[in-house]
This record gives structure tokens, sequence and C-alpha cells, in this order.
């Protein structure tokens, strides 16, 4: 029997979920809603997060630009993303939600900008 505590983040609530695994069986207590149920599942069969972080950008108000994946991609590849994401410089001008890095390390979810800004000079 598999047996993990941990803090439900889906909202500010914050309940703290004791996740059991018997056999092939979740079993999640401690949740206050089905959200929680499904977080304390997904973090111990696949657990993901939305990376936020920001990227180089040339020709820009500001040198660096806020980014993000769109989606939560798998916890286990935030550092190599990072990698990618430091490695890259990109131009102003940039629209939110501009792709920034398609498909990032084959996951299916782009790297996008949180923000937009206009090219100076
Ligand atoms: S279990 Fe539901 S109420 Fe509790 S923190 Fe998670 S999402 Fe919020």
């Amino acid at each position: 029997m598999e047996k993990k505590e941990l803090v439900c983040i889906v909202c500010p609530m914050g309940c703290r979920l004791t996740v059991t695994k018997e056999n092939d069986n979740y079993v999640v207590t401690g949740n206050q809603c089905p959200r929680g149920k499904d977080y304390g599942i997904k973090e111990l069969t696949n657990p993901t997060r939305v990376l936020t972080t920001t990227v180089k950008i040339k020709n820009g108000l500001l040198n660096r630009i806020p980014v993000k994946t769109k989606e939560p991609i798998p916890k286990d590849k935030i550092f190599e993303c990072m990698d990618v994401i430091n490695r890259i410089e990109i131009e102003a001008p940039v629209k939110v939600g501009d792709i920034v890095v398609e498909n990032v390390l084959e996951t299916g979810v782009d790297v996008v900008a949180s923000r937009s800004m206009s090219k100076i000079g």
C-alpha cells in the first residue's frame, strides 16, 4: 500500500490530502471538492505544473518578458524546459499569447508570452 500526504494547490483553501494506493485503486481523503480528488491522483500518477518564467527580448522596453507554458507540463520536464527558454532570445514587438517556443520538448504544449511588449526606437 502506497500512501502520500500533500496539500491541494488547486484553490486557496489548501486542503490537506491523503492519497492511498491499494492495488490499482487510488483513494483520496481530506478533499473538500472533487477537484482535490483529481489533483491528488494526478500528483501520484503524472504530476504537472504550469511553468512561468521570463525570456530575453531584443528591442523591447525591458530586457526580459514574462512567459508561461500554455498548459501544465510534466513536473520532471520543468528544468529541461527552463534550459530551452534560457537559451533563446526573442524580438519585440510581441503580443500577449504569441508563441515563444512551439511544442516545447515534444510535450504538445507551447510556451507563450504573458504580456505584450512593443518595439522601442
Ligand atoms: S480539495 Fe477542492 S476545496 Fe480543497 S483546496 Fe483542493 S480544490 Fe480547493
